[in-house]
């Protein structure tokens, strides 16, 4: 099979606290879970529709993960060619600003934060040494949005961007999971250049009319494909993604070109390659 797809938005633990970790996940989110959580699960799951890179991380939810983690994903991103690695980050971790050294040294290329998760909300003073760490070097996936907790909500990107001008935010889940009435009436979101959306967990919840609404809207050229796996297979998340009326271009830019020029971007500010 051809391999094109960019999964810009996945999870892996490793195989001895898979089962756990991901039914605590489908727990957090009253969703099951459909996929086992490691990296061959990951690599099968993404090989039936021709992926050819995923976006691995995974959360910290206390500052004592935070460096075990890092080691983990850059170890499985070291033994698994086709995976670009992300690191954790904790407000309450001791030596962020050594830490975030660290992630470029071990080769991850960015910085994922789950504030539902890890109880800090985006724009706590708290945070803010991991933007400062991470401005001009590191992009930082967000998960973004929650109706039922207000720590990730898309407003509180924007004044963070106010304070760390050239940080660069990939904002999960079209923007804002659960909450795209918010995103779409938030002046100054949609469209803005330092902004990154993925589709991840969020056009299977949305009219398909209403997704490419959001993805045009936003700006065909910061939008990247991911699954959220393994809160979802990659068949069904692709089946899904076909249902939006794009055109073939726009569905190549979110597919792959997008994300490929995007990570060219970091490699050559971190002078990688
Ligand atoms: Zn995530």
């Amino acid at each position: 099979m051809e391999k094109f797809i960019y999964d810009m938005h996945t999870h892996i633990f490793p195989q001895k606290i898979a089962e756990k970790a991901v039914s605590s996940i489908g727990g957090f989110y009253g969703i099951p879970m459909v996929k086992k959580g490691y990296s061959e699960d990951l690599i099968e799951s993404a090989s039936e529709i021709g992926v050819e890179k995923c976006l691995v991380c995974s959360t910290a939810t206390t500052p004592l993960q935070v460096t075990a983690i890092n080691s983990f994903v850059a170890g499985e991103t070291e033994r698994h060619p086709e995976f670009i690695g992300f690191g954790t980050m904790h407000p309450g971790y001791s030596d962020i600003a050594g830490e975030v050294d660290r992630i470029v040294d071990i080769g991850l290329s960015g910085i994922k934060l789950h504030p539902d998760f890890q109880k800090f909300a985006i724009d706590d003073r708290e945070a803010y040494p991991i933007y400062e760490a991470a401005e001009g070097r590191l992009p930082i996936l967000f998960h973004t949005g929650d109706k039922r907790y207000s720590y990730s909500n898309p407003e509180r990107v924007l004044r963070i961007l106010k304070d760390f001008p050239k940080l660069t935010c990939i904002c999960a889940h079209l923007g804002g999971y659960s909450e795209w009435d918010r995103v779409v009436a938030l002046k100054g979101y949609l469209g803005h250049p330092n902004i990154y959306f993925d589709t991840s967990s969020a056009i299977r919840f949305i009219d398909p009319k209403d997704s490419v609404r959001i993805i045009r809207a936003h700006g065909v050229s910061h939008v990247f494909w991911g699954t959220d796996y393994p809160m979802q297979k990659h068949t069904a998340e692709l089946e899904d993604f076909m249902k939006l009326e794009l055109t073939d271009e726009e569905r190549h830019m979110i597919f792959r070109d997008n994300a490929v020029k995007f990570l060219d971007d970091v490699n050559k500010t971190l002078g990688r390659k």
